[in-house]
Protein backbone atom coordinates (compact mmCIF):
# COMPACT_ATOMS: atom_id res chain seq x y z
CA UNK A 1 0.00 0.00 0.00
CA UNK A 2 0.91 3.11 -0.47
CA UNK A 3 1.00 6.12 2.15
CA UNK A 4 -0.69 8.76 1.98
CA UNK A 5 -0.60 9.67 5.86
CA UNK A 6 -0.13 13.42 6.30
CA UNK A 7 0.64 14.30 9.73
CA UNK A 8 1.10 17.29 12.13
CA UNK A 9 4.62 18.07 12.32
CA UNK A 10 5.57 20.65 15.36
CA UNK A 11 8.56 21.57 13.80
CA UNK A 12 6.73 23.20 11.13
CA UNK A 13 3.65 23.85 12.85
CA UNK A 14 1.84 22.06 9.74
CA UNK A 15 0.19 18.97 8.46
CA UNK A 16 3.13 17.61 6.11
CA UNK A 17 3.08 13.40 3.93
CA UNK A 18 4.53 11.38 6.40
CA UNK A 19 7.93 9.97 4.35
CA UNK A 20 10.02 7.64 5.82
CA UNK A 21 13.76 7.74 5.24
CA UNK A 22 14.33 4.33 4.22
CA UNK A 23 10.22 2.78 3.45
CA UNK A 24 8.16 0.76 4.98
CA UNK A 25 10.81 0.90 7.86
CA UNK A 26 9.70 3.53 10.33
CA UNK A 27 11.79 4.42 12.88
CA UNK A 28 9.42 5.57 15.57
CA UNK A 29 10.80 6.97 19.38
CA UNK A 30 8.18 7.55 21.52
CA UNK A 31 9.18 9.16 25.44
CA UNK A 32 7.75 6.58 27.85
CA UNK A 33 6.90 7.32 31.49
CA UNK A 34 9.22 8.12 34.32
CA UNK A 35 9.20 5.37 36.56
CA UNK A 36 8.82 7.02 40.24
CA UNK A 37 5.15 6.46 40.80
CA UNK A 38 1.73 4.88 38.55
CA UNK A 39 1.79 6.94 35.68
CA UNK A 40 -1.53 8.38 35.77
CA UNK A 41 -4.32 8.72 32.97
CA UNK A 42 -3.28 11.74 30.90
CA UNK A 43 0.48 10.39 30.31
CA UNK A 44 -1.84 6.95 28.64
CA UNK A 45 -3.75 8.82 26.66
CA UNK A 46 -0.48 10.27 24.91
CA UNK A 47 0.66 6.05 24.97
CA UNK A 48 -2.57 5.56 23.24
CA UNK A 49 -1.52 8.41 21.08
CA UNK A 50 1.67 6.19 20.30
CA UNK A 51 -0.48 2.90 19.93
CA UNK A 52 -2.86 4.07 17.27
CA UNK A 53 -0.13 5.90 15.15
CA UNK A 54 1.96 2.61 15.33
CA UNK A 55 -1.01 0.31 14.56
CA UNK A 56 -2.30 2.57 11.94
CA UNK A 57 1.39 2.59 10.03
CA UNK A 58 1.23 -1.11 9.85
CA UNK A 59 -2.32 -1.34 8.73
CA UNK A 60 -0.99 0.79 5.92
CA UNK A 61 1.88 -1.64 4.92
CA UNK A 62 4.90 -0.17 7.31
CA UNK A 63 7.41 -1.84 9.12
CA UNK A 64 7.19 -0.33 12.48
CA UNK A 65 10.19 -0.70 15.23
CA UNK A 66 9.15 1.33 18.21
CA UNK A 67 11.38 2.39 20.98
CA UNK A 68 10.26 3.74 24.40
CA UNK A 69 12.38 4.63 27.12
CA UNK A 70 11.88 3.54 30.77
CA UNK A 71 13.80 6.76 32.80
CA UNK A 72 14.89 4.83 35.87
CA UNK A 73 16.90 8.16 37.03
CA UNK A 74 16.16 11.86 37.28
CA UNK A 75 15.97 14.16 39.84
CA UNK A 76 12.67 13.29 41.12
CA UNK A 77 14.02 9.76 41.06
CA UNK A 78 16.77 9.95 43.18
CA UNK A 79 15.09 12.33 45.86
CA UNK A 80 12.19 9.84 46.13
CA UNK A 81 14.03 6.77 46.10
CA UNK A 82 16.80 8.42 49.22
CA UNK A 83 13.24 9.03 51.34
CA UNK A 84 12.51 5.46 50.60
CA UNK A 85 16.16 4.33 51.61
CA UNK A 86 16.61 1.88 48.48
CA UNK A 87 18.93 2.09 44.97
CA UNK A 88 17.10 3.85 42.25
CA UNK A 89 17.07 0.38 40.21
CA UNK A 90 14.89 -1.53 43.32
CA UNK A 91 12.91 2.06 43.33
CA UNK A 92 12.04 1.99 39.60
CA UNK A 93 11.41 -1.66 39.41
CA UNK A 94 7.87 -1.88 41.05
CA UNK A 95 6.43 1.17 38.51
CA UNK A 96 8.29 -0.60 35.71
CA UNK A 97 6.18 -3.41 36.49
CA UNK A 98 3.20 -1.23 37.22
CA UNK A 99 3.69 0.40 33.67
CA UNK A 100 3.76 -3.37 31.61
CA UNK A 101 0.19 -4.33 33.61
CA UNK A 102 -1.65 -0.77 32.71
CA UNK A 103 -0.41 -1.19 29.27
CA UNK A 104 -1.23 -4.62 29.03
CA UNK A 105 -4.88 -3.63 30.64
CA UNK A 106 -5.19 -1.00 27.75
CA UNK A 107 -4.28 -3.12 25.11
CA UNK A 108 -1.23 -1.19 24.14
CA UNK A 109 1.20 -3.00 21.81
CA UNK A 110 4.44 -3.96 23.49
CA UNK A 111 7.64 -1.72 21.86
CA UNK A 112 10.06 -3.19 19.88
CA UNK A 113 12.29 -2.46 22.61
CA UNK A 114 11.91 -0.59 26.10
CA UNK A 115 15.39 0.83 26.80
CA UNK A 116 15.70 1.01 30.64
CA UNK A 117 18.10 4.70 30.84
CA UNK A 118 20.41 3.09 33.88
CA UNK A 119 21.20 0.39 31.50
CA UNK A 120 22.61 3.39 28.78
CA UNK A 121 25.37 4.97 31.10
CA UNK A 122 27.94 4.18 28.63
CA UNK A 123 25.90 5.52 25.59
CA UNK A 124 25.30 8.75 27.64
CA UNK A 125 29.00 9.18 28.78
CA UNK A 126 30.13 9.19 24.69
CA UNK A 127 27.54 11.44 23.58
CA UNK A 128 28.54 13.43 26.85
CA UNK A 129 32.61 13.16 25.26
CA UNK A 130 31.26 13.65 21.66
CA UNK A 131 29.49 17.32 22.77
CA UNK A 132 32.63 18.18 24.46
CA UNK A 133 34.84 17.01 21.27
CA UNK A 134 33.04 19.50 19.52
CA UNK A 135 33.13 22.42 22.14
CA UNK A 136 29.30 22.23 22.10
CA UNK A 137 29.63 21.32 25.84
CA UNK A 138 32.06 22.50 28.52
CA UNK A 139 32.81 21.84 32.25
CA UNK A 140 31.33 23.80 34.78
CA UNK A 141 33.10 25.02 37.65
CA UNK A 142 31.04 23.28 39.97
CA UNK A 143 31.58 19.87 37.91
CA UNK A 144 29.09 19.13 35.70
CA UNK A 145 29.07 19.32 31.93
CA UNK A 146 26.43 21.61 30.23
CA UNK A 147 25.48 22.32 26.92
CA UNK A 148 26.15 25.63 25.58
CA UNK A 149 23.26 26.90 23.62
CA UNK A 150 24.96 29.74 21.91
CA UNK A 151 27.05 27.26 20.57
CA UNK A 152 24.35 25.45 18.60
CA UNK A 153 22.83 27.89 15.91
CA UNK A 154 19.55 25.94 15.79
CA UNK A 155 18.64 25.85 19.24
CA UNK A 156 14.93 27.25 20.12
CA UNK A 157 13.58 25.65 16.57
CA UNK A 158 11.28 23.32 17.61
CA UNK A 159 9.94 25.10 20.66
CA UNK A 160 10.48 28.62 19.35
CA UNK A 161 10.93 29.90 22.47
CA UNK A 162 12.81 32.94 22.06
CA UNK A 163 17.32 33.07 23.00
CA UNK A 164 17.59 36.35 22.16
CA UNK A 165 17.87 37.66 25.57
CA UNK A 166 19.85 34.88 26.98
CA UNK A 167 22.28 35.98 29.43
CA UNK A 168 26.17 34.29 28.57
CA UNK A 169 26.97 31.81 31.45
CA UNK A 170 23.33 31.46 33.09
CA UNK A 171 22.46 27.67 33.36
CA UNK A 172 20.37 25.54 34.58
CA UNK A 173 20.73 22.10 36.70
CA UNK A 174 17.49 20.61 37.71
CA UNK A 175 15.89 18.80 34.73
CA UNK A 176 12.84 20.84 34.17
CA UNK A 177 12.72 24.40 34.07
CA UNK A 178 10.09 26.90 32.05
CA UNK A 179 11.14 28.79 28.48
CA UNK A 180 11.29 31.83 30.65
CA UNK A 181 14.42 29.98 31.86
CA UNK A 182 16.14 29.07 28.86
CA UNK A 183 19.64 29.02 29.30
CA UNK A 184 22.71 26.22 29.18
CA UNK A 185 21.42 22.97 30.70
CA UNK A 186 22.75 19.78 32.04
CA UNK A 187 23.99 17.06 30.45
CA UNK A 188 26.05 15.36 32.87
CA UNK A 189 25.36 16.27 36.92
CA UNK A 190 28.45 16.08 39.23
CA UNK A 191 27.77 13.29 41.90
CA UNK A 192 26.55 14.42 45.30
CA UNK A 193 26.07 12.59 48.13
CA UNK A 194 22.61 12.13 47.51
CA UNK A 195 23.40 10.61 44.45
CA UNK A 196 25.71 7.85 45.61
CA UNK A 197 23.67 6.78 48.18
CA UNK A 198 20.79 5.04 45.93
CA UNK A 199 23.31 4.16 43.45
CA UNK A 200 22.63 7.01 41.41
CA UNK A 201 26.82 8.04 39.92
CA UNK A 202 28.86 6.69 37.43
CA UNK A 203 32.39 7.27 36.50
CA UNK A 204 33.16 9.39 33.51
CA UNK A 205 36.58 10.50 31.59
CA UNK A 206 34.62 14.07 32.60
CA UNK A 207 34.01 13.06 36.25
CA UNK A 208 31.95 11.16 38.44
CA UNK A 209 28.52 11.95 37.42
CA UNK A 210 25.02 11.16 36.56
CA UNK A 211 23.13 11.66 33.80
CA UNK A 212 20.60 14.71 33.20
CA UNK A 213 17.17 13.35 31.61
CA UNK A 214 17.30 14.80 28.66
CA UNK A 215 20.88 13.10 27.55
CA UNK A 216 19.50 9.92 28.42
CA UNK A 217 16.55 10.11 25.29
CA UNK A 218 19.06 11.18 23.34
CA UNK A 219 21.40 8.62 23.69
CA UNK A 220 19.12 5.56 23.95
CA UNK A 221 16.97 6.82 20.82
CA UNK A 222 20.61 6.99 19.01
CA UNK A 223 22.04 4.04 20.32
CA UNK A 224 18.66 1.69 18.92
CA UNK A 225 18.86 3.30 15.49
CA UNK A 226 22.29 3.23 15.19
CA UNK A 227 22.87 -0.43 15.92
CA UNK A 228 19.51 -2.08 14.25
CA UNK A 229 19.97 0.09 11.09
CA UNK A 230 22.96 1.98 11.14
CA UNK A 231 20.96 5.58 10.95
CA UNK A 232 21.40 8.71 13.19
CA UNK A 233 17.45 9.69 12.06
CA UNK A 234 14.44 8.83 13.28
CA UNK A 235 11.48 8.98 10.98
CA UNK A 236 9.05 9.33 13.90
CA UNK A 237 9.47 11.18 17.30
CA UNK A 238 6.24 11.98 19.84
CA UNK A 239 5.22 12.46 23.17
CA UNK A 240 3.03 14.71 25.24
CA UNK A 241 2.65 18.17 24.72
CA UNK A 242 4.55 19.09 27.97
CA UNK A 243 8.03 17.70 26.45
CA UNK A 244 8.11 19.88 23.54
CA UNK A 245 10.22 22.27 25.98
CA UNK A 246 12.61 21.85 27.12
CA UNK A 247 12.48 17.85 27.01
CA UNK A 248 12.38 17.29 23.14
CA UNK A 249 14.29 20.86 22.66
CA UNK A 250 17.12 19.67 23.82
CA UNK A 251 17.01 15.87 22.78
CA UNK A 252 17.50 17.89 18.88
CA UNK A 253 20.43 19.72 19.95
CA UNK A 254 22.09 16.84 22.19
CA UNK A 255 21.35 14.55 19.05
CA UNK A 256 22.11 17.16 16.38
CA UNK A 257 25.37 18.76 18.20
CA UNK A 258 26.63 15.39 18.47
CA UNK A 259 25.86 13.58 14.94
CA UNK A 260 25.67 16.81 12.64
CA UNK A 261 22.70 14.80 11.36
CA UNK A 262 18.97 15.66 11.19
CA UNK A 263 17.44 13.68 14.79
CA UNK A 264 13.86 13.74 14.04
CA UNK A 265 12.28 14.40 10.63
CA UNK A 266 8.32 14.24 11.83
CA UNK A 267 7.62 15.62 15.55
CA UNK A 268 4.25 14.34 17.13
CA UNK A 269 2.71 15.99 20.22
CA UNK A 270 -0.30 14.78 21.88
CA UNK A 271 -2.90 17.32 24.08
CA UNK A 272 -3.63 16.87 27.86
CA UNK A 273 -6.67 15.20 29.32
CA UNK A 274 -8.72 16.68 31.79
CA UNK A 275 -10.86 14.84 34.38
CA UNK A 276 -12.04 18.12 36.44
CA UNK A 277 -15.69 17.65 38.11
CA UNK A 278 -16.42 13.86 37.42
CA UNK A 279 -17.10 11.12 40.00
CA UNK A 280 -13.78 9.58 39.86
CA UNK A 281 -12.02 12.84 40.59
CA UNK A 282 -13.70 13.76 43.47
CA UNK A 283 -12.56 10.34 44.37
CA UNK A 284 -9.59 10.11 43.36
CA UNK A 285 -8.27 13.69 43.18
CA UNK A 286 -6.51 14.99 39.75
CA UNK A 287 -4.51 12.11 39.34
CA UNK A 288 -6.29 9.21 38.38
CA UNK A 289 -4.40 6.27 37.13
CA UNK A 290 -5.21 3.34 35.09
CA UNK A 291 -5.28 1.30 38.45
CA UNK A 292 -8.61 3.44 39.54
CA UNK A 293 -9.92 2.86 35.98
CA UNK A 294 -9.74 -0.97 36.82
CA UNK A 295 -10.85 -0.45 40.12
CA UNK A 296 -14.36 1.35 38.89
CA UNK A 297 -14.88 -1.75 36.48
CA UNK A 298 -13.99 0.67 33.21
CA UNK A 299 -13.84 -1.45 30.33
CA UNK A 300 -10.13 -0.71 28.32
CA UNK A 301 -12.31 -0.87 25.10
CA UNK A 302 -14.40 1.65 26.40
CA UNK A 303 -11.60 4.23 27.43
CA UNK A 304 -9.59 3.67 24.10
CA UNK A 305 -12.88 4.87 22.67
CA UNK A 306 -13.30 7.97 24.46
CA UNK A 307 -9.87 8.87 23.90
CA UNK A 308 -9.82 8.33 20.27
CA UNK A 309 -13.05 10.39 20.60
CA UNK A 310 -11.08 13.48 20.65
CA UNK A 311 -8.62 14.18 18.18
CA UNK A 312 -5.12 13.75 19.83
CA UNK A 313 -4.28 17.40 19.29
CA UNK A 314 -7.22 19.01 21.27
CA UNK A 315 -7.39 18.41 25.21
CA UNK A 316 -10.01 15.50 26.39
CA UNK A 317 -11.89 16.14 28.69
CA UNK A 318 -12.39 12.94 30.92
CA UNK A 319 -16.33 12.28 32.13
CA UNK A 320 -18.62 10.81 33.37
CA UNK A 321 -21.33 11.52 30.31
CA UNK A 322 -18.60 10.95 27.79
CA UNK A 323 -17.47 7.58 29.43
CA UNK A 324 -20.81 6.24 29.39
CA UNK A 325 -21.31 7.52 25.92
CA UNK A 326 -17.77 5.40 24.81
CA UNK A 327 -18.77 2.32 26.92
CA UNK A 328 -22.64 2.35 25.12
CA UNK A 329 -20.78 2.65 21.68
CA UNK A 330 -17.92 0.11 22.30
CA UNK A 331 -21.09 -2.47 23.26
CA UNK A 332 -23.23 -1.34 20.18
CA UNK A 333 -19.75 -2.56 18.05
CA UNK A 334 -19.55 -5.61 19.72
CA UNK A 335 -23.11 -6.71 19.37
CA UNK A 336 -23.11 -5.61 15.92
CA UNK A 337 -19.84 -7.97 15.11
CA UNK A 338 -21.98 -10.81 16.66
CA UNK A 339 -24.51 -10.00 14.62
CA UNK A 340 -22.42 -9.88 11.19
CA UNK A 341 -20.23 -13.08 12.34
CA UNK A 342 -23.31 -15.09 12.89
CA UNK A 343 -24.62 -14.26 9.32
CA UNK A 344 -21.14 -14.79 7.69
CA UNK A 345 -21.00 -18.33 9.41
CA UNK A 346 -17.92 -20.56 8.77
CA UNK A 347 -17.97 -19.59 4.83
CA UNK A 348 -14.90 -18.38 3.30
CA UNK A 349 -15.38 -14.40 2.30
CA UNK A 350 -17.12 -13.53 -0.97
CA UNK A 351 -17.08 -10.46 -3.10
CA UNK A 352 -16.58 -7.49 -1.18
CA UNK A 353 -20.04 -5.34 -0.73
CA UNK A 354 -19.87 -1.61 -1.50
CA UNK A 355 -20.09 -0.82 1.85
CA UNK A 356 -17.56 -2.65 2.78
CA UNK A 357 -15.15 -0.87 0.15
CA UNK A 358 -16.81 2.62 1.00
CA UNK A 359 -15.71 1.73 4.75
CA UNK A 360 -12.22 1.02 3.84
CA UNK A 361 -11.71 4.54 1.85
CA UNK A 362 -13.31 6.31 4.47
CA UNK A 363 -11.51 5.69 7.31
CA UNK A 364 -8.02 5.69 5.94
CA UNK A 365 -9.56 8.94 4.13
CA UNK A 366 -9.94 9.98 8.28
CA UNK A 367 -6.55 8.72 9.41
CA UNK A 368 -4.76 10.11 6.76
CA UNK A 369 -5.62 13.50 7.78
CA UNK A 370 -3.37 13.59 10.77
CA UNK A 371 -4.69 10.32 12.46
CA UNK A 372 -8.30 11.57 12.81
CA UNK A 373 -9.89 9.08 15.32
CA UNK A 374 -13.35 11.03 15.49
CA UNK A 375 -13.96 10.98 12.24
CA UNK A 376 -12.91 7.35 11.90
CA UNK A 377 -14.82 6.46 14.11
CA UNK A 378 -17.85 8.52 12.81
CA UNK A 379 -17.53 6.31 9.48
CA UNK A 380 -17.47 2.98 11.46
CA UNK A 381 -20.15 3.78 12.74
CA UNK A 382 -22.21 4.41 9.85
CA UNK A 383 -20.89 1.43 8.29
CA UNK A 384 -22.82 -0.55 11.36
CA UNK A 385 -25.79 1.51 10.23
CA UNK A 386 -26.17 0.72 6.78
CA UNK A 387 -25.35 -3.02 7.36
CA UNK A 388 -27.48 -3.60 10.00
CA UNK A 389 -30.37 -2.00 7.66
CA UNK A 390 -28.88 -4.70 4.98
CA UNK A 391 -29.37 -7.61 7.14
CA UNK A 392 -32.73 -6.63 8.37
CA UNK A 393 -33.64 -6.40 4.88
CA UNK A 394 -32.15 -9.92 4.23
CA UNK A 395 -29.86 -8.73 1.45
CA UNK A 396 -26.89 -10.19 2.22
CA UNK A 397 -25.58 -13.87 2.34
CA UNK A 398 -22.88 -15.41 3.86
CA UNK A 399 -20.06 -14.95 1.88
CA UNK A 400 -21.19 -10.93 1.05
CA UNK A 401 -21.21 -11.21 5.12
CA UNK A 402 -17.87 -12.75 5.52
CA UNK A 403 -15.93 -10.45 3.62
CA UNK A 404 -17.55 -6.79 4.59
CA UNK A 405 -16.55 -9.05 8.65
CA UNK A 406 -12.96 -9.46 7.00
CA UNK A 407 -12.89 -5.33 6.74
CA UNK A 408 -14.43 -4.91 9.53
CA UNK A 409 -12.12 -6.40 11.75
CA UNK A 410 -9.29 -5.29 10.15
CA UNK A 411 -10.15 -1.87 10.85
CA UNK A 412 -11.66 -2.57 14.54
CA UNK A 413 -7.68 -4.22 15.29
CA UNK A 414 -6.31 -0.86 14.45
CA UNK A 415 -8.22 1.16 17.03
CA UNK A 416 -8.91 -2.30 19.21
CA UNK A 417 -12.00 -1.15 20.57
CA UNK A 418 -14.49 -4.05 20.30
CA UNK A 419 -15.49 -5.16 23.92
CA UNK A 420 -13.73 -8.79 23.39
CA UNK A 421 -10.72 -10.27 24.54
CA UNK A 422 -7.45 -8.21 23.20
CA UNK A 423 -5.28 -9.80 20.91
CA UNK A 424 -2.03 -8.35 22.20
CA UNK A 425 -1.14 -10.36 25.30
CA UNK A 426 -1.83 -13.35 22.99
CA UNK A 427 0.40 -11.80 20.46
CA UNK A 428 3.08 -11.39 22.85
CA UNK A 429 2.80 -15.09 24.36
CA UNK A 430 3.10 -16.34 20.65
CA UNK A 431 6.38 -14.22 19.59
CA UNK A 432 8.06 -15.07 23.06
CA UNK A 433 7.44 -19.09 22.72
CA UNK A 434 8.66 -18.64 19.02
CA UNK A 435 11.61 -16.44 20.20
CA UNK A 436 12.27 -18.66 22.66
CA UNK A 437 11.99 -22.03 20.19
CA UNK A 438 14.55 -20.11 17.89
CA UNK A 439 17.17 -19.75 20.87
CA UNK A 440 17.06 -23.01 22.19
CA UNK A 441 17.59 -23.96 18.68
CA UNK A 442 20.60 -22.01 18.37
CA UNK A 443 21.97 -23.41 21.86
CA UNK A 444 21.45 -26.57 20.26
CA UNK A 445 23.73 -25.63 17.12
CA UNK A 446 26.48 -24.31 19.66
CA UNK A 447 25.30 -20.37 18.04
CA UNK A 448 25.64 -19.05 21.21
CA UNK A 449 26.14 -15.80 20.25
CA UNK A 450 23.14 -15.58 18.29
CA UNK A 451 21.08 -17.15 21.34
CA UNK A 452 22.49 -14.43 23.66
CA UNK A 453 21.16 -12.10 21.22
CA UNK A 454 17.39 -13.81 21.67
CA UNK A 455 17.82 -13.59 25.03
CA UNK A 456 18.19 -10.16 24.87
CA UNK A 457 15.69 -9.07 22.45
CA UNK A 458 13.44 -11.25 25.16
CA UNK A 459 14.19 -9.26 27.94
CA UNK A 460 14.31 -6.18 25.58
CA UNK A 461 10.88 -6.89 25.74
CA UNK A 462 10.24 -6.86 29.49
CA UNK A 463 10.35 -10.59 30.20
CA UNK A 464 12.24 -12.62 32.26
CA UNK A 465 13.96 -16.19 31.36
CA UNK A 466 14.05 -18.44 33.64
CA UNK A 467 16.35 -21.79 32.53
CA UNK A 468 15.13 -24.97 34.09
CA UNK A 469 15.78 -29.19 33.29
CA UNK A 470 11.93 -28.82 32.54
CA UNK A 471 12.82 -26.37 29.54
CA UNK A 472 12.81 -22.50 29.42
CA UNK A 473 9.81 -20.69 31.59
CA UNK A 474 8.98 -17.28 31.09
CA UNK A 475 7.55 -14.91 32.31
CA UNK A 476 7.03 -10.40 33.23
CA UNK A 477 9.72 -8.89 34.34
CA UNK A 478 9.10 -8.44 38.18
ZN1 LIG B 1 12.37 11.64 26.13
Amino acid sequence: MNSTLRLHNTLTRQLEPFVPLHPPRVTFYMCGPTVWNYAHVGNFRTFLLGDVLRRYLAYTGHDVCMIMNITDVDDRIIRMAGEAGTGVRTFTDRFTQAFYEDRDFLRIGPADVYTRATDYIPAMIDLVAALLDRGIAYRGDDGSVYFAIGRFPTYGRLSRVDTRELKAGARVQSDEYAKEDVQDFALWKSASAADEAVGAAWDAPFGRGRPGWHLECSAMALTEIRSRFGVATLDLHAGGKDLVFPHHENEIAQSEGATGATFARCWVHGEFLTIAGTKMSKRFGNTLTVRDLREEGVHPAAFRMLAFSTHYRQSLNYNDDALHAATEGMRRLGAFRDRLAGVAGQLPAGRQPPEAAALEREFRDAMDEDLGTPKALGVLFGFVRDVNRALDQGAWDAATAAAALAVFDAIADVLDILPGETTVADDLAAWVEERIAARQAARQARAFAKADAIRKEITDRGIELEDTPQGTRWKRKA
